[in-house]
């Protein structure tokens, strides 16, 4: 059998780069607790994110369920979609907070904005959308009907690293985004994430978070978590910075050759190209309708494993099927996020996925 592939692999920098980042630590004992690393770290994404505030965590889970406790909400609904990773509807029902599912665009797989008011209802507090496969959400119009409602807006942004709309930095929409820089993600701090914010006092109530609500030695006026990012994941992530335009480069050769030869084939659709983004290839999503395709998401996906290739089905379930939450909502009120489930396989995508390899994989599919 040939080659495995695998549907991901982390980006990590030569190791005596790292080893050469990390040797300080060595002489200054100083692991974790904002130290040097974190400083240098924050300081750079800041510029390179093109955002004005951000606050480092240790994962992008974090940065989403401390987000909406400094934001304040203990209580209410917040809307969302099911049509994300686990930790989107985890984070809003881990804070006592009810997640209310907004159908997806057929398209862009985005919170679809109009059926966004509809869902509305006074005990709302917040709306947390997800830019997924680095697909921009309809940010104009979530800030127009956030703002007529009075709502606060959390962007999910853990797949839209580095990721420009117009030239504006994706982070530097809604009151908070958040991003993941998990070793998975386009660009990774081994485990890790960030918020992006424009009010100073959030910044000050996250940073008390993620730091046990210490203000200073003698008070504790919170009741914070632990969610530092430690000195050796923040010099893995300025490690990996240095070499992230060129990753997101060879990403984009590899969705290139998957478009020359999938594009335009009937039946599949492909990942959306959006006017005015400068996308970072994270994720090459294929949709797969059987009616006209022939063969249904699950025989692609097998004949894919029988292959050695490993392709995920990238989301399914909706995080409103799962079983922690069975009874509690209905799939079927998100119905376009209900087909597309079904049907999407995300290929296997990164920086240094062979030319080649991309080829047997289209091969195996139109085959
Ligand atoms: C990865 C991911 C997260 C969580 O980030 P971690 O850094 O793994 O905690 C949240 N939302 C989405 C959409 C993700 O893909």
């Amino acid at each position: 059998m040939e080659n495995k592939i695998l549907v991901t692999r982390s980006s990590m920098p030569p190791f005596e780069e790292y080893v050469d980042e990390i040797k300080d630590i060595w002489e200054s004992h100083w692991m974790t607790n904002m130290g040097v690393k974190h400083c240098e770290l924050q300081a750079r994404l800041k510029e390179y994110l093109k955002v004005e505030n951000m606050d480092l965590l240790v994962n992008g889970h974090m940065a989403i369920e401390l987000s909406l406790q400094a934001l304040g909400f203990s209580e209410g609904e917040v809307i969302t979609t099911p049509f994300t990773f686990a930790s989107t509807t985890h984070a809003i029902v881990r804070n006592g907070l009810k997640p209310v599912f907004c159908d997806i665009d057929p398209v862009t797989y985005t919170m679809d904005v109009t059926k966004l008011e509809e869902l509305i209802t006074d005990k709302t507090v917040a709306i947390l959308p997800v830019h997924v496969y680095g697909h921009i959400c309809n940010v104009d119009e979530i800030e127009r009907i956030a703002k007529k409602h009075n709502l606060k807006v959390v962007y999910d942004a853990a797949h839209a690293f580095g990721e420009t709309v117009d030239g504006k930095g994706v982070g530097s929409f809604g009151d908070v985004s958040c991003f993941s820089f998990h070793a998975t993600k386009v660009y990774n701090t081994i485990e890790g994430g960030a918020v992006c914010f424009k009010d100073e006092q959030f910044g000050k109530d996250i940073y008390r978070l993620k730091n046990f609500g210490i203000k200073n030695e003698e008070v504790v006026d919170g009741v914070g978590a632990n969610a530092k990012m430690n000195e050796f994941c923040a010099a893995m992530g300025i490690c990996n910075l240095k070499h992230v335009d060129s990753e997101i480069q060879k990403r984009k050769k590899v969705v290139e050759r998957y478009r020359e030869h999938l594009e335009g084939v009937k039946g599949i659709q492909l990942a959306a190209v959006q006017d005015k983004v400068q996308p970072n290839y994270a994720y090459f999503p294929a949709v797969f309708d059987k009616d006209v395709f022939g063969k249904d998401r699950d025989e692609v996906f097998e004949k894919l494993s029988d292959n050695g290739i490993g392709a995920r089905k990238y989301f399914y379930p909706l995080t409103n099927e799962f079983d922690c939450y069975k009874g509690q909502f209905d799939a079927s009120n998100t119905p376009i996020a209900l087909k597309i489930s079904k049907q999407v396989l995300t290929l296997p995508l990164y920086a240094d996925l062979d030319i080649a390899d991309v080829d047997r994989i289209c091969k195996v599919i139109l085959e």
